[in-house]
């Protein structure tokens, strides 16, 4: 913990865990997240509302004013060439340090007209005549700068010595200053250059170790004993090819080649098939799923919803109808003794592919001879679920998908451990989404718009943030129940609407989806649990309220409803106002394009959940800049694993590496 360093007691103790500091090592890791220029400013050449800092001898006594429950101390600071007025708000505690005579450092807002600074930071003593770089770091209430600072540099004073996760001759090729002198830079940084060099060097060690650990993760995972032996052939999949009724894409038919490869190879399938929604990956799973079904072993394919597992299950039982494939469904509406019996008949060999939501892992089913397990829509589920398979040791081939296009930085780190195929083109004469942003005031528009559809007997998804009125703010965002007001108005008479949310049963969105799928709906309003996989081709219209409030890449998943067969398509966004946002979707159909724009502008957070966020896993490494780190990273990881250049070396990082199951 915290041994041999002065100055921290059990309050400090309990203060430093609150920012996520439980030890000497997170301590000194604990890196500013900016960088202040500390610098004298001349007050002769500043102007109005300006920041500045300087330093000065007490001229006056000082004196307090009260503003209602506001404190003020005024001072008159004589900064050399003129005298100023100074405002301390709310640090009383500091009256008794501030006598006539002291030589203080304040830092704060100028104001021209009254000649004064009201102060943000008060320091005692003088500034340096040479300018110099501050590392700001967030601190918690009870613990300022100046005590957080004496805890690293005590910290910093007990470390005897300084494991360096890079290997020396990566030390020495890039000429890194040394991880001591890094360390001490990144928080008391002697010069610009200086502190850049420690920068970087400390970025590319976390990226390595980071990529050291996942490449070495995928190894490991890949070479297992028990691997599964295949040997099919491409001609044996005709009979299947035959049935499908389209021809598959050039990329369909790339992601089936590596599929076949990986499956005959001897070594484990960890596979991601990457393409945006409506590319057409679910035929490339079922003809992966056949593939192993014809080596003889049982299947699984996961779906994030039941609505999904279902809609794979019914294609399922279509496509492989007369093959001998014996397939189930399972998921939470499957209860009592016929799902006894369905666990029963699965660890029988009885059932030869089973389609389900991820209770397919989670619950204790036995399975006779799992051998593949296809994932649909993998981001749904999470690094650790993928993981967790692996620790029941149970060793199939996975199989996953995802139509959520992640920038390439960030597929790297958290998809690092798979192999990866990109789906790129599309079914041809797939017709592009028209996408228009509409105002609110725009509506008749939009109904108007809508009712042309509706003629021409095609349905609608109307797509709602909310189920009910104040379920999470108050702040005039439509809801599924008021949107259904409104539909009802317009087109209740001649049309038939549904209502679709997650606080619905099973058995009702069951009931709900199939008549949507039969066209016995033709306006279905919902939150976006239709975001994921939904495939009615009848469909050519999506109405999506309060656009602005979901995530650039949702909105692009859930225009992936429509424009699945071959009839013109619209998707509509409602907004209150017009952003530069909205617009990309309207000029771009290009799932990386968006995602990236979103990570840039907004972060990973809506890409994944807090718990993927690769970005606030690195204490210095920013995926959104440090490409280039990365990639060099990687390769030189890559590298170091397949040569294991320096063994020694390598057997210590191995240690740690051996202690890591799961990527968190
Ligand atoms: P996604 O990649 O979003 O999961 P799907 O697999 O659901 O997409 O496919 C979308 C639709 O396109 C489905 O109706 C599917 O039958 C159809 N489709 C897939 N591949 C082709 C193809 N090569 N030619 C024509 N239609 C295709
Ligand atoms: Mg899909």
């Amino acid at each position: 913990m915290f041994d041999g360093i002065k100055g921290v007691g059990p309050k400090t103790k309990e203060l430093l865990m609150k920012i996520g500091i439980n030890n000497i090592n997170d301590l000194i890791n604990y890196y500013p997240y900016r960088y202040n220029l500390i610098m004298r400013s001349d007050l002769r050449n500043t102007c109005d509302e300006e920041i500045v800092m300087v330093d000065g001898i007490i001229d006056s006594k000082p004196s307090v004013s009260f503003f209602g429950k506001m404190k003020r101390i005024n001072l008159r600071l004589n900064v050399g060439y003129m005298l100023i007025n100074v405002y301390i708000y709310n640090q009383l505690f500091l009256l008794k340090k501030l006598e006539v005579g002291t030589f203080i450092t304040v830092r704060g807002r100028f104001n021209l007209t009254n000649n004064s600074i009201t102060v943000n930071e008060v320091r005692f003593g003088q500034l340096d005549d040479k300018p110099k770089l501050e590392g700001a770091y967030h601190l918690v209430s009870g613990i300022n700068r100046k005590s957080l600072i004496k805890l690293i540099d005590n910290a910093l004073l007990s470390m005897r010595e300084y494991d360096s996760d890079i290997p020396d001759y990566l030390e020495e090729r890039y000429k890194f200053i040394n991880k001591k002198d890094a360390i001490n830079e990144i928080h008391h940084p002697s010069d610009k250059s200086n502190l850049k060099n420690a920068i970087v060097r400390l970025k590319y060690e976390e990226l390595f170790i980071y990529m050291l650990r996942i490449l070495y993760l995928k190894n490991k995972n890949l070479i297992v004993d028990d691997s599964i032996k295949r040997d099919i052939k491409l001609s044996d999949l005709n009979g299947l090819i035959d049935k499908i009724g389209f021809s598959l894409t050039t990329d369909q038919n790339v992601a089936i080649n590596d599929i076949l490869n990986d499956m005959n190879s001897g070594k484990r399938m960890n596979r991601l098939i990457q393409g945006d929604v409506g590319s057409g990956k679910t035929i490339v799973s079922f003809i992966a799923l056949y593939i192993n079904y014809l080596s003889h072993y049982q299947g699984a394919l996961m779906a994030p919803t039941e609505i999904l597992a279902r809609q794979h299950y019914n294609n399922a039982v279509k496509l492989f109808d007369g093959m001998g494939v014996k397939i189930a469904l399972l998921t939470a509406s499957v209860k009592g003794r016929e799902r006894d019996r369905l666990i029963e008949e699965i660890k029988n060999n009885e059932v030869d592919l089973i389609i389900g939501t991820h209770s397919l892992i989670q619950e204790k089913i036995i399975y006779h001879n799992l051998g593949l397990v296809v994932t649909d829509e993998q981001h749904r589920f999470g690094v650790n679920q993928r993981m967790s398979l692996f620790n029941k040791g149970i060793h199939p081939d996975i199989l996953s998908m995802s139509a959520t296009p992640i920038p390439r930085t960030f597929a790297l780190t958290i998809y690092g451990d798979m192999d990866v195929t990109n789906i790129k083109t599309k079914p041809i004469g797939r017709i592009e989404v028209k996408t228009l942003v509409k105002l609110e005031n725009e509506m008749t528009d939009v109904l108007k718009i809508m009712f042309t559809e509706l003629k021409l007997g095609h349905q609608i998804y109307v797509v709602s943030p909310l189920i009910e009125e104040g379920e999470e703010s108050n702040d005039g965002r439509e809801s599924v129940v008021k949107l259904s007001e409104k539909m009802n108005k317009a087109f209740g008479k001649l049309y038939k609407i549904g209502i679709l949310h997650g606080k619905l049963s099973n058995d009702e969105k069951k009931e709900i989806m199939e008549n949507f799928e039969a066209g016995r709906i033709n306006i279905l309003i919902s939150t976006t649990v239709i975001e994921v996989g939904v495939d009615v081709k009848n469909a050519s219209m999506i109405v999506i309220f309060d656009a602005d409030s979901f995530g650039l890449s949702t909105i692009h998943q859930l225009r992936g409803r429509v424009g699945r067969g071959d009839i013109l398509s619209t998707c509509i966004l409602i907004t209150k106002k017009k952003t530069e946002r909205l617009e990309i979707l309207e000029r771009s159909s290009d799932g990386f394009e968006i995602s990236e724009y979103d990570f840039k502008t907004r972060g990973s957070g809506d890409l994944f959940g807090v718990r993927q966020s690769g970005v606030s896993y690195f204490k210095i490494a920013d995926l959104r800049t440090d490409y280039r780190i990365l990639m060099q990273a990687r390769d030189d990881a890559q590298d170091f694993l397949s040569h294991s250049v320096n063994i020694d070396k390598y057997l210590k990082i191995k240690e740690k590496l051996d202690k890591v199951n799961e990527i968190t």
